[in-house]
């Protein structure tokens, strides 16, 4: 019978013959002839297989001798041995360091048969190590395959999926529809040269930013709740030095119909947060992953969602941030400018210490101010120095900007003009044809934001880069692989 030895439920195969798939992780020296040991791996799982010439027959045999690391076998045989954590390591049944960490159980398997999948190369480099220190980070990336075979990076990546899963059965189930929009475009904002050019067929195009503006079409043509995962492209050349930059990333942009108050957009992103973050600590399938990214990633701690009395994250103003960083932690903060990188991190160590904020790495900074944020932001309408718009902070970092956005056409036209952020816009201008249609043709009021997925779970996982968070990732030195 095929088996799943990876499968939390493999203690019940115990005794049974079983075939199964498996990497060779190390090639195990035996002081007797005509039989092998080899540790195998199947994903976070490790067991010891233990091969007799006699019982594979020779032309197996011969092949099982030449056997190299990361080579893929299939294995026949019995699982014969379950042992705990403390004789396994005396037994010798489990080397390298390398534990199941899912269950704590060692397993070994006397091998009837044996055939070669994939022989692979010799001399590989290996990324099989308990400890990979920063100056070894390039080197990871460069081998990037060999690198997520590890299972603690393989985790990353498996919570990756599990994020964006958990996003999407968030959003359907709350009347969201999944659009794709263009990453091609046509406009760009003059003095922003963070756009990529890109040459096409004689024209001008650039590589999209943000899905911001179609995603707000989108609910121009009365979608009313849209979401998009998808790639954006930024030439940041801060990506050079910067632990959480990228040239391209992930983004969630999210974009929905407001009834009354914006504050039910930040509400339904706060939620969604919660469902994101909650599923992936407690369903199965994700939970035991924690201890697996830890092993290797001495950042790694447990992501600490603190709710307020009202079963809310915590929610503070922009100026109450700013009032906080200048009282309780010593910045001179200016309360004309965004936070610095030090200050948000600062903020999220002060959230997750403080019982009366509810002891969080989550939490919303709401109502920034007007000059801070996009010209098509909606001013709060009590205070027009202020924005509806908001950020959400996760494990000290930025992970996701949101607002309401300007849905009168001529409201929009005298906030282009004014651009209280950069130069004056013309909203008769013929690349902004396209998007001022939308609000001609009677926009709906609506709100939105983009989350960032990559640095999402950076900071979920406490990971130092963000570019361990991301399975290829790309900035100013990297193209590769
Ligand atoms: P930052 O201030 O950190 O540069 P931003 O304000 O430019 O971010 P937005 O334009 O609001 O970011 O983008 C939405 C989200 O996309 C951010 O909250 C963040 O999670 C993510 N993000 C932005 N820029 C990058 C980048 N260069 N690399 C990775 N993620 C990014």
């Amino acid at each position: 019978m095929f088996e799943n030895i990876s499968n939390p439920a493999r203690h019940a195969l115990k005794g049974k013959e079983v075939t199964f798939d498996a990497r060779v992780n190390s090639v195990l020296k035996s002081d007797f002839p005509g039989q092998l040991s080899l540790e195998l791996r199947v994903q976070e799982t490790f067991l010891r297989a233990n091969v007799d010439a006699k019982a594979i027959g020779d032309g197996a045999w011969e092949k099982a001798q030449k056997l190299t690391p990361e080579s893929i076998v299939r294995v026949a045989g019995h699982i014969h041995l379950l042992v705990e954590k403390a004789q396994a390591n005396g037994d010798g049944v489990h080397t390298n360091g390398h534990q199941d960490a899912a269950s704590d159980i060692a397993y070994a398997v006397y091998v009837v048969d044996l055939a070669v999948i994939a022989q692979a190369s010799p001399n590989l480099p290996s990324f099989h190590r308990d400890e990979l220190t920063e100056f070894e980070f390039e080197e990871r990336l460069n081998n990037r395959i060999l690198d997520v075979r590890n299972a603690a990076t393989g985790a990353i990546f498996k919570f990756h999926s599990g994020m964006c899963q958990l996003m999407v059965e968030f959003l359907c189930s709350n009347g969201f529809h999944w659009i794709h929009t263009p990453r091609i475009i046509s406009a760009t904002i003059a003095g922003d040269n963070e756009f990529f050019h890109l040459p096409y067929f004689g024209r001008d195009a650039w590589l999209a930013q943000s899905s911001q503006h179609h995603k707000q079409m989108a609910l121009s043509m009365d979608m009313q709740r849209v979401f998009e995962i998808g790639p954006v492209f930024r030439a940041e050349i801060k990506s050079r030095a910067s632990a959480r930059h990228m040239t391209e990333f992930t983004v969630l942009d999210i974009g929905m119909v407001i009834q009354d108050d914006y504050h039910e957009v930040v509400e339904m992103i706060e939620s969604m947060l919660v469902f994101v973050f909650r599923g992936l600590q407690e369903r199965k399938q994700y939970r035991y992953l924690i201890d697996i990214v830890e092993k290797l990633y001495p950042s790694a701690k447990k992501f600490r969602i603190g709710l307020d009395e009202h079963g809310k994250i915590p929610r503070i103003t922009f100026l109450e941030a700013r009032r906080i960083l200048r009282e309780e932690l010593g910045f001179e903060a200016d309360d004309k400018k965004d936070f610095t990188d030090q200050e948000e991190a600062a903020l999220g160590r002060h959230f997750r210490a403080s019982a009366h904020l509810g002891q969080t790495d989550l939490f919303t900074i709401d109502q920034y101010p007007a000059s801070m944020r996009q010209f098509n932001s909606q001013a709060n309408p009590d205070d027009p120095w202020f924005s509806n718009t908001w950020d959400t902070i996760a494990g000290g970092r930025e992970i996701c900007s949101g607002s309401q956005r300007i849905n009168s056409h001529d409201e929009l036209c005298e906030a282009m003009r004014a651009n209280v952020c950069g130069a004056p816009l013309d909203p008769e201008a013929e690349k902004w044809h396209a998007y001022m249609t939308a609000f001609k043709a009677g926009m709906p009021r609506h709100g939105g934001c983009g989350l960032g997925v990559n640095r999402l779970l950076q900071s979920f996982l406490g990971l130092n880069d963000v570019r361990e968070a991301t399975l290829f990732p790309r900035d100013v030195n990297r193209l590769a692989p």
